[in-house]
């Protein structure tokens, strides 16, 4: 054979070995690509997963706050059920079965001070500032029923609506009475003395609660946000209070839930407070009790069964303040 065509054999089989050899990495690459896909297919199969179980548990958290938002309004409404339905007021800020230890807010405001006369009755008016709310009014009621005791609630205006409306219509059907306590809980009118933002103040909470209880509602109580104790130059607003036949009521009990940083943190810290704030004010034949309708005020809820049987124990007759 020539040389040539011995060459041009060696080369057509060096040129297939090559084709071959790229057949062959061809298709190894090819075969990578497949299992890199699908390792990249499982990756992102795997995050699906746990993304879809990440989203599920949030669906599940989610419902369970639901569920638990039902559960504390079902028991909200049991709590507004609980009570019989009473007829609206007339007139008054109390329901007619309260009628028998309802005391006008002026006597009350009067007694509070004045010396004690062994002769009269000691009365005891529990007072709760600040509802109503969700959270801790259906609470307060559940132990003031429990106690079978009535109690005065200060409102503020701005929290009422329709969801804590049935709270306010609990309170009422149960017995207790209201009082009005400002709209919107600033001090503004107070600092200033500002007659107008007082009259606003009023009559926007009169009307708040109006439309829950009807326009019979009436009261003859009014507490300044911080109490009257707290302002100077309060002579315009008092004016005001008076000309819509109200007068402003105070303490002289506390169990100190209103102290910021230095409220009692525990039940019996908070009951020592409370034992003290009645001898600091000295004996009287009206004895008023500031505590707080707020979420935040749990001592005082868990205080609240020995404040009252504190007064039980004491002689006490349990009034509202009319
Ligand atoms: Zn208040």
């Amino acid at each position: 054979m020539k040389k040539w065509v011995l060459g041009l054999i060696g080369l057509l089989a060096a040129v297939g070995l090559i084709g071959y050899g790229v057949a062959a990495h061809n298709q190894q690459v090819a075969r990578e690509t497949a299992s890199h896909r699908r390792a990249v297919q499982a990756a992102s199969a795997r995050q699906a997963t746990s993304k879809r179980r990440a989203a599920a548990k949030a669906q599940a958290a989610k419902a369970q706050a639901a569920k638990q938002a039902a559960a504390k309004q079902q028991a909200a409404k049991q709590q507004a059920a609980a009570v019989t339905a009473q007829p609206l007021p007339q007139g008054t800020n109390h329901a007619a079965t309260a009628a028998a230890y309802a005391h006008p807010a002026q006597a009350v405001h009067d007694t509070m001070f004045s010396r004690f006369d062994p002769a009269q009755p000691k009365v005891v008016y529990l007072t709760f500032d600040d509802g109503p709310n969700l959270t801790m009014t259906p609470k307060i009621l559940a132990v003031l029923q429990a106690a079978k005791v009535p109690a005065t609630f200060f409102v503020i205006g701005q929290q009422i609506g329709a969801s804590t409306a049935p709270m306010l219509r609990a309170e009422y059907d149960a017995g207790h009475a209201i009082g009005l306590h400002s709209f919107t809980h600033t001090y503004g009118f107070e600092i200033n003395g500002d007659a107008a933002a007082t009259a606003r103040e009023l009559n926007q909470t009169l009307a708040a609660v109006r439309s829950v209880l009807g326009p019979g509602f009436a009261t003859q109580a009014w507490r300044y946000p911080g109490g009257h104790m707290s302002w100077h130059h309060l002579q315009a607003p008092d004016a005001v209070i008076a000309q819509a036949g109200m007068s402003w009521i105070d303490w002289n009990a506390a169990s100190g839930d209103a102290l910021g940083a230095s409220s009692p943190t525990t039940v019996p810290a908070m009951l020592a407070y409370h034992e003290q704030s009645i001898h600091a004010y000295g004996d009287h034949n009206s004895t008023v009790v500031l505590m707080h309708d707020a979420p935040d005020k749990t001592t005082t809820l868990a205080a609240l069964p020995q404040i009252i049987a504190y007064y039980q124990q004491h002689g006490y007759q349990f009034g509202v303040i009319e």
